[in-house]
């Protein structure tokens, strides 16, 4: 699609479910002129063109000209050549090599990031990583098979007093399981919400029945950091051998519930585990978890730490 096509189809965004009868080879034909014939800069282009539909076909200015675009999240951006507003954190930014490009980086909300470009014709005020903004009337794009955001000279720039919190983001975690909480091991849980059960009582629905679940929740080093994580019933199965029978079993030998904790912190603490998940705060979500068998190396650098 050539430049004065996506221009006309920008155009044409604009006045969508408006009941004008505007042909596209009009706008077509005169926005080639314009930018092909005449060199005249894209946004005077379009200026020009949206003065020509509000004098001849009536079309109320403000439509045209002031009518912001609806606000979406980055994840439903999906089409190119749609004009819309975003609520978003400027992730970071890059040195743009082009003279053309005021700047150019990543920008995220909740739902997602996306690269989005400044033109330096946009004469925008410069944004600043870490900081919030509203990006009024920006048009989607793609470049390189991936969708992208361009700011214009249509478009408002304006900062925000709202931290926008950016998607999770998966990492990974090589750490000694350094403690395991008091509330861990074979435990019961609420018939109505789930949550394990504190002496048979339930937070929220008080005295309740409860059925038998095996749960850890443990902290992980990784020498800079600690992370809290939460191991399920399969996650431990997995690194343990011990599924919910087995501790079931153990209990029922032992006439002691506690036993599977004493178990489970026999086999797991002090030992290393990698960890994959999605960070938030100091929690880590776990999607998987291995025991890590640390290298020769890993016990050379552990004994001159501890030399
Ligand atoms: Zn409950």
């Amino acid at each position: 699609m050539s430049r004065a096509e996506k221009l006309t189809d920008q155009i044409l965004e604009r006045i969508k479910g408006k009941d004008v009868k505007v042909k596209r080879e009009d706008i077509l034909r005169r926005m080639k002129l314009l930018i092909e014939e005449f060199k005249v800069p894209e946004s005077e282009a379009v200026r020009t063109i949206m003065n020509y539909l509000v004098r001849e076909y009536g079309i109320p200015r403000e439509e045209l000209f002031d009518r912001d675009s609806p606000l979406v999240k980055i994840a439903d951006i999906s089409k190119v050549n749609q004009w819309v507003s975003l609520k978003a954190k400027v992730v970071q930014l890059w040195d743009s090599n082009s003279p053309n490009v005021s700047q150019v980086g990543l920008i995220g909300d909740e739902t997602g990031i996306v690269k989005f470009v400044v033109w330096a014709k946009a004469s925008q005020p410069e944004v600043e990583e870490g900081k919030s903004y509203i990006f009024r009337n920006v048009v989607t794009d793609s470049f390189q098979g991936r969708m992208q955001i361009n700011v214009t000279r249509t478009s408002r720039i304006e900062e925000i007093d709202e931290d926008i919190q950016l998607p999770p983001r998966e990492i990974e975690v090589v750490g000694s399981m350094v403690a395991i909480q008091q509330n861990s091991g074979l435990v019961k849980r609420c018939n109505e919400c789930g949550r394990v059960l504190n002496k048979g009582v339930c937070h929220q629905h008080g005295k309740v029945e409860g059925y038998d679940d095996l749960r850890i929740k443990a902290v992980i080093d990784d020498g800079e950091n600690v992370y809290e994580i939460i191991l399920n019933e399969e996650n431990i199965r997995e690194l343990t051998g011990i599924g919910l029978e087995d501790a079931l079993k153990i209990a029922h030998e032992t006439l002691d519930r506690n036993a599977v904790l004493l178990e489970l912190k026999n086999m797991l603490l002090g030992r290393y585990f990698r960890v994959k998940g999605l960070r938030g705060g100091r929690y880590l979500l776990v999607k998987e978890i291995s025991v890590h068998k640390p290298k020769a190396d890993d016990f050379n650098e552990i004994l001159e730490a501890l030399a």
